[in-house]
């Protein structure tokens, strides 16, 4: 239940989306066009998938009316431009199932996908662990051994992040992407500020700087 299809033209928003499904622990394949989504769609290979309305060749009200004259029950997220009703109650009458209105934070993408995936057979892994660090992603906690953390909103979604990508180098790039949206500023030093505040909250030696790099989740014990 992890296949995600992403019919987005616009490359960046598109490797924005795809970076982040990836990093998240789903399997992101991205085509450019509305004819590539809806035979992609029709494949029975995915679990999901996020459609963009503006999508040359064959737009997406048209992908959409197409999968559901096929009869087919692949849940649809479609992205709709800032503030355009018209679009998003066509999208919903058409038969998406949910939409995301451009410009958004991935994590608001993230909460809906989820939601369209959740399977009651397989319970999503509710608990992130890495080196006596536990985040529960239900109660939204942070524990360091038997010491629980409050976290802010922001601290949290830092913190998520590096726990599904343990030991990997995240440049400021990605995390700035995968935390704060692809709209923000690029040369803005937010992610130091907020690796500063989860290193005093979780221990100085549990992200690691790798220099010129980024940064790393890092287990003090090994
Ligand atoms: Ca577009």
């Amino acid at each position: 239940m992890n296949r995600v299809l992403v019919a987005e033209d616009e490359a960046r928003i598109a490797s924005f989306v795809e970076k982040g499904l990836r990093a998240s622990g789903f399997t992101p394949t991205v085509v450019r066009d509305g004819t590539a989504a809806l035979d992609l769609a029709l494949s029975g290979e995915f679990d999901l998938l996020i459609l963009d309305i503006g999508l040359p060749k064959m737009d997406g009200f048209t992908v959409l009316r197409r999968l559901r004259q096929e009869r087919a029950t692949l849940p649809v997220i479609i992205l709709t431009a800032r503030d355009s009703v018209t679009d998003t109650v066509a999208g919903l009458e058409g038969g998406a199932d949910d939409y995301m209105s451009k410009p958004f934070r991935f994590e608001e993408l993230l909460a809906r996908v989820r939601i369209r995936l959740r399977d009651e057979r397989s319970p999503e892994v509710t608990v992130l662990r890495h080196g006596g660090l536990a985040l529960d992603l239900r109660t939204r906690r942070a524990s360091v051994g038997s010491r629980t953390i409050d976290l802010t909103a922001r601290e949290f979604l830092l913190t998520e992040v590096f726990l599904r990508n343990p030991g990997q180098v995240l440049s400021r790039e990605q995390l700035l992407s995968l935390v704060w949206g692809y709209d923000f500023d690029p040369g803005s030093n937010v992610v130091d500020v907020y690796v500063r505040y989860l290193r005093r909250k979780l221990g100085a030696d549990r992200i690691e700087t790798v220099r010129g790099m980024g940064y790393r989740l890092a287990d003090p014990d090994q």
